[in-house]
């Protein structure tokens, strides 16, 4: 199944009536709501079908007539409560589900009057409370079988978080998405709470992240959903993954070197869990964790993981994993790979992984080639620049002693972090980290240090004036 999904932070969202023929519509606008078609003295034009609040944006004579009779005009806000209009209107009296936006906050309910809020839409509900609906809830608000068959849909849903709504477009297979249970599926398992069905087919169109998928034609369509250009592209998006499972087979330390034999997925997720951390102090990015199972439990299939970060719009891709082949033997050390046909982007983010984590762990070992190339199948499939570290050898004599400590771990994900930090444009949130905060009071209430820039390196002449504060030369 094919799937395009959009975040958009409430701030950056909003619904139009355009009346518009969908080959006019332009940049980061989607096909939203259900409506009809009418003409009146050879014009054509449409009307919605179901709750909506949105912004006036046509100047088409016989919508705004009708949208005078129909609902009710504030300003540039326009408000049709399908409760109030029952004439050819097989909506007329449903509990509808609907999405609506107020206070900077979205949510889905039930009902039967047009609830209030900046927007709101009404659709088919596909998932609601973390649970498939059922196709009777659809039918019995009084939705019909006209929109639901094997094409391309537009759906909007919301996670856990309220202050962002997610805009879907999703080709179906099956006759019926909802009654086969194809949408839900595939939508639960990104991790969806509630998610209703707009219009599709036809009136499919879909224009965000600077690319368009659209269904053929030039149906007139009532309504877009407008994402606010530069809202998201701010945010730097991370996918991070620590390598395989807990319980795969051979993935661990030598056992003369290690006694304790700890798994590779242990080592990994350890440090993808402190880059997590470390990350917490900036600002201007998104994470997602591709090993999404706290205890290794799970082995997420590659395939999936890919998918994911590809679905999600990833700026960058990174995978996490420790070494094996040298029998007990020494040498070894980080290596850092990047597909062979990558592009420039990919080469220059290992490049700078493999020199930071050098510079911060000294873990240079013997390969021939450290920063290296390999088609190995999460850097073939991921779209972003994608990269491969393998953090050290679970079998070389001299490398697993380091490994294996916390001291280890914390380097390379401060390293990996700074890198993060410096390609990708995040800032640092004002104040020290969690961790420093009470070294950071002491030192400023001392006059050591003077209480400004917690995140900035220390220079040479800094650290002088430091250390006569401290009376140590
Ligand atoms: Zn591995």
């Amino acid at each position: 199944m094919a799937t395009r999904v959009v975040r958009v932070p409430v701030s950056g969202f909003a619904i139009q009536l355009v009346d518009l023929p969908k080959n006019k519509l332009g940049k980061n606008m989607v096909n939203a709501g259900f409506f009809g078609t009418y003409h009146e003295e050879g014009e054509e034009f449409t009307l919605p079908s179901g709750h909506l609040t949105c912004d006036w944006a046509t100047d088409g004579k016989w919508t705004r007539h009708y949208g005078e009779e129909r609902g009710r005009f504030e300003g540039d806000k326009f408000r049709f409560d399908c409760s109030s209009w029952s004439y050819m209107n097989e909506l007329h009296g449903g509990a509808l589900s609907t999405l609506v936006v107020k206070d900077g906050r979205a949510n889905v309910v039930e009902s039967v009057e047009l609830p209030e809020g900046e927007y709101a839409i009404s659709g088919l509900p596909v998932v609601r409370g973390g649970k498939a609906c059922a196709w009777s809830q659809a039918t019995a608000q009084g939705w019909g079988t006209g929109s639901i068959r094997p094409t391309w849909h537009t759906l909007i849903g919301l996670k856990e978080e309220s202050d962002a709504v997610y805009v879907i477009g999703l080709k179906s297979t099956t006759s019926n998405l909802i009654k086969s249970g194809e949408a839900a599926e595939e939508l639960l398992k990104l991790g969806f709470r509630d998610v209703i069905k707009l219009d599709g087919g036809g009136s499919f169109y879909f224009d965000a992240d600077g690319e368009t998928t659209s269904t053929g034609g030039s149906r007139r369509i009532n309504t877009v959903i407008t994402i606010n250009e530069g809202t998201e592209s701010d945010m730097f998006k991370i996918a991070l993954g620590a390598g395989h499972g807990a319980k795969e087979d051979g993935r661990r330390c030598l056992k003369s070197l290690d006694p304790n034999e700890t798994r590779e997925w242990v080592l990994n997720d350890r440090i993808c869990d402190r880059i997590e951390g470390l990350l917490k102090s900036y600002t201007g990015y998104e994470l997602l964790r591709l090993d999404d199972s706290d205890d290794g439990e799970a082995d997420i299939a590659l395939a999936e993981r890919v998918t994911a970060a590809n679905q999600w719009g990833a700026d960058f891709y990174l995978s996490i994993h420790h070494n094996a082949g040298i029998n007990g033997g020494a040498g070894g050390g980080i290596v850092a790979f990047s597909h062979p046909r990558s592009g420039k982007a990919a080469v220059e983010w290992r490049d700078e992984l493999y020199e930071e984590l050098i510079e911060q762990t000294g873990l240079k070992g013997n390969r021939a080639t450290p920063k290296a190339t390999s088609d190995l199948y999460v850097l073939r499939n991921t779209k972003a620049p994608a990269v491969l570290l393998e953090l050290g050898f679970m079998d070389s004599k001299t490398d697993v002693p380091v490994i294996l400590s916390e001291e280890y771990a914390d380097a390379c994900a401060r390293a990996i972090v700074d890198v993060i930090v410096r390609r990708g444009g995040l800032k640092a949130k004002d104040g020290p980290d969690i961790w420093a905060v009470s070294a950071w009071e002491q030192a400023t209430k001392a006059g050591v240090l003077d209480g400004t820039r917690p995140k900035d390196t220390l220079t040479r002449q800094e650290l002088a004036v430091v250390l006569a504060k401290l009376g140590l030369l």
